[in-house]
C-alpha cells in the first residue's frame, strides 16, 4: 500500500509515529511537508516543518518540546546576544544548528531544498519519504493589527514572537501562487492507495500545502481515498492556534466546520463530476471526530463525507497508531 500524507509539524509527526507503527512492513509513506513556517534566520533556512517530522520520526525530538532537538544546549544563541544579535524570540538550540548549516550549504551549492531534505533523511532515516511541498520559497505571513498598526508579519513572528494573542485578519502564503510542487509530489499523489490528512493546523499547515497550485486539485481527482482526521476537539485546537488562524479565513473552530471547509469529493462527483463550475473542489471522502465530537457526525456526513467518532488524543505512540488504523479501515469502507 502506498500511502501519502500532507504533514505540518508537530500535530503531523506525531501521527505519522503512529502511523509507522500501524503499518505493513510492504507499505510505503510518502509525506508531503509544509515549507510556509520555513524562515530565514542568520543568513541559514531554518525549516520548523519538516524538520519536526524528520527529527520525530528519526528519534532526535524534544518530546515534552515537540519541536527542536533532544539534549539541546544553547550556546551560539547565547554568544549572538552577547553580540546584541537577535531574534531572541526565535529558539535555535546549538545541535538544531547544524541541519540549518548543512541545509544552507547545500542550497548555496546549488542543491534543491528536495534534495537537501533527502540528504538529511540520510542520517535521519525517518522510516518515509519526506518530500518538501516545494522547492520554491513560500512563507505564510499574517496580518495583523496592534498598537504598530496594520501590517503583515512571518506567522513565526505571530506565533513564536507574539503567541498568536493578537487575532489574525487574514493569512497570506507569499509565493504559493507561482510555487510549483516538489518533484514527485504530483506523481505521489496519483500513484497513492491511500492519502491522508493528520491532525495538522488546517490553515497554516495542510492549507499552505493545498495553495501550492496543483496539489489541490491532484488530490480532489486521486483515485485513492481521502480520510483526514480533526486537529480540533470539543471546538478547540489541541495545541497551538489554529482557532485563530481558523476564524482569519471565516472558519469556525470545531471538527464538523473544518471538515466542510476541506469540502467532500462525494457532492462533487455526483453532480457535475467537473469543478462544479469553478467552486473549490471538496477534498474528502472520510473523516475522524474525537469521541468528544460524536454529535458532529450527522453533520460532516450531510457533507457528503464518511465520519466516525474515535478517540483522537495522540497520547502515546500506541494510541496515535490506533488512530491511524482506524483512518486507514475508514478509507477502505469509502473506497470508490
Ligand atoms: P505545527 O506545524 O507544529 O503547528 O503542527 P501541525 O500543523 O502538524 O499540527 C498542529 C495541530 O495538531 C494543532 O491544530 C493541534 O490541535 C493538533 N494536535 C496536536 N496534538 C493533537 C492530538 O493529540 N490530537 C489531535 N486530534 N490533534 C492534535
Ligand atoms: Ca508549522
Amino acid at each position: 500500500m502506498r500511502i501519502v500524507a500532507l504533514a505540518g509539524g508537530i500535530g503531523g509527526a506525531r501521527f505519522l509515529r503512529g502511523l509507522r507503527e500501524a503499518i505493513g512492513p510492504e507499505d510505503e509513506i510518502t509525506v508531503i511537508g509544509n515549507t510556509g513556517d520555513d524562515i530565514h534566520l542568520y543568513g541559514l533556512k531554518v525549516c520548523p516543518d519538516l524538520d519536526t517530522v524528520m527529527y520525530t520520526l528519526g528519534g532526535g525530538i524534544h518530546e515534552e518540546q515537540g519541536w527542536g532537538r533532544a539534549d539541546e544546549t544553547w550556546s551560539i544563541k547565547a554568544e549572538m546576544k552577547e553580540y546584541g544579535v537577535g531574534p531572541e524570540w526565535f529558539g535555535l538550540g546549538d545541535r538544531d544548528f547544524a541541519t540549518h548549516l548543512v541545509r544552507s550549504q547545500m542550497l548555496t551549492a546549488g542543491y534543491t531544498l528536495s534534495q537537501v531534505t533527502e540528504a538529511l533523511c540520510v542520517r535521519w532515516q525517518p522510516g518515509v519519504r519526506l518530500l518538501p511541498m516545494s522547492d520554491d520559497r513560500v512563507e505564510t505571513h499574517v496580518r495583523i493589527t496592534d498598537e504598530a498598526g496594520t501590517r503583515a508579519v512571518h506567522f513565526q513572528e505571530y506565533w513564536v514572537r507574539l503567541h498568536a494573542a493578537v487575532d489574525a485578519e487574514a493569512i497570506i502564503p507569499v509565493g504559493a501562487d507561482t510555487a510549483k510542487p516538489a518533484p514527485g509530489v504530483l506523481e505521489a499523489i496519483a500513484a497513492a492507495d491511500v492519502i491522508l490528512f493528520p491532525p495538522s493546523n488546517p490553515v497554516v499547515s495542510i492549507g499552505t500545502i493545498l495553495a501550492v497550485p496543483g496539489i489541490r486539485a491532484a488530490i480532489a481527482a486521486a483515485s485513492a481515498p481521502v480520510v483526514g482526521l480533526s486537529p480540533i476537539i470539543g471546538g478547540a485546537p489541541v495545541r497551538g492556534m489554529a482557532d485563530k488562524v481558523l476564524a482569519a479565513v471565516g472558519v469556525e473552530a470545531t471538527a464538523e466546520a473544518v471538515a466542510l471547509d476541506y469540502g467532500g469529493r462525494a457532492a462533487l462527483r455526483s453532480s457535475t463530476g467537473e469543478d462544479g463550475g469553478g467552486r473549490r473542489e471538496g477534498l474528502l471522502d472520510g473523516w475522524l471526530v474525537d469521541t468528544a465530537d460524536e454529535a458532529a457526525v450527522a453533520a460532516v456526513e450531510a457533507g457528503g463525507i464518511a465520519c466516525r467518532a474515535v478517540p483522537l488524543l495522540m497520547t502515546d505512540v500506541a494510541a496515535t497508531a490506533e488512530m491511524a488504523r482506524a483512518a486507514l479501515a475508514l478509507a477502505e469502507q469509502v473506497r470508490a
